[in-house]
Parts: C-alpha cells; structure tokens; sequence
C-alpha cells in the first residue's frame, strides 16, 4: 500500500467527492455499493483506475470474463461519465438497470459509449449482469 497524499484526488466517476470518499471505498473492499448506480459509477472508476480485480469481482459470476488483460488492449483515456436514466436498483430492489454515456480516446479519437447495463442484487451485494451498447 503506498501513502495517500493529503491533498486526495477527485473521483473519476465524476461526483465531485474526493475517490476515497467516493468509488474508493468500495474498490479497497470496505464497503460494497447498495444501490445499482453506485455500483456502475464505481466499476467506470475501476477502469479508468484499471482495477481489473474489482471490475471482475464485481460481475455476475454467470456472465464474468476470466479475465479482463486491459493491458493488452489499446490504450484508452477515459474522459468523463455522464449517468442518463435509472430504472430500481435501490437497496430493497433485486434488479436495477443504469443507462449512461462513457466519453473516451483512443489513438487521439474521441469516441463514446452508450450502454444500458443490467444489474442484480444477490445475497446482498450487486453485480453487473450484463449491458446493451444502445448508440
Ligand atoms: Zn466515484
């Protein structure tokens, strides 16, 4: 574990709150999100941050990769999230969806997604099912 500067960064998910107070708690495993939202904000964060263990730990083990290797991939320079429609996915729900836009760059190309993605609650914590790319 290295140190964290005092002067805390912002949170990449784009909340405005410092990454520890945000996306960071759950990435080092202290908390898990309680509702669907917070759960995509923190899985963006995680790749813009490259947390390949959390991005997995926190997909459905029916549809998870065994391995993301973001390495091997062309580099990415995530720009910004913008977060456009929720559907449930709050702490009584047991499903939620999340529709977004990811703003990014590849090889100097801006390029964006949209996705709606899909999200379950089971025993207590939500995982990532599944997304449809819609634009
Ligand atoms: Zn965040």
């Amino acid at each position: 574990m290295s140190a964290r500067p005092c002067n805390t960064p912002p949170c990449p998910c784009g909340s405005g709150q410092s990454l520890a107070a945000c996306c960071g708690r759950y990435h080092g495993g202290e908390q898990w999100p309680d509702t669907a939202v917070a759960l995509m904000r923190s899985r963006y964060s995680a790749y813009v941050l490259g947390d390949e263990a959390y991005l997995l730990a926190s997909w459905h083990p029916d549809t998870r990769p065994a391995a993301l290797n973001l390495a091997d991939e062309l580099p990415v320079k995530w720009l910004g999230l913008s977060v456009l429609d929720q559907q449930a996915g709050q702490p009584g729900d047991s499903h939620g969806t999340v529709s977004f836009v990811a703003r990014y760059k590849v090889n100097g190309r801006a390029l964006r997604l949209a996705e709606t993605s899909r999200f379950v609650r089971e025993a207590g914590r939500w995982c990532y099912l599944e997304g449809d790319v819609t634009a």
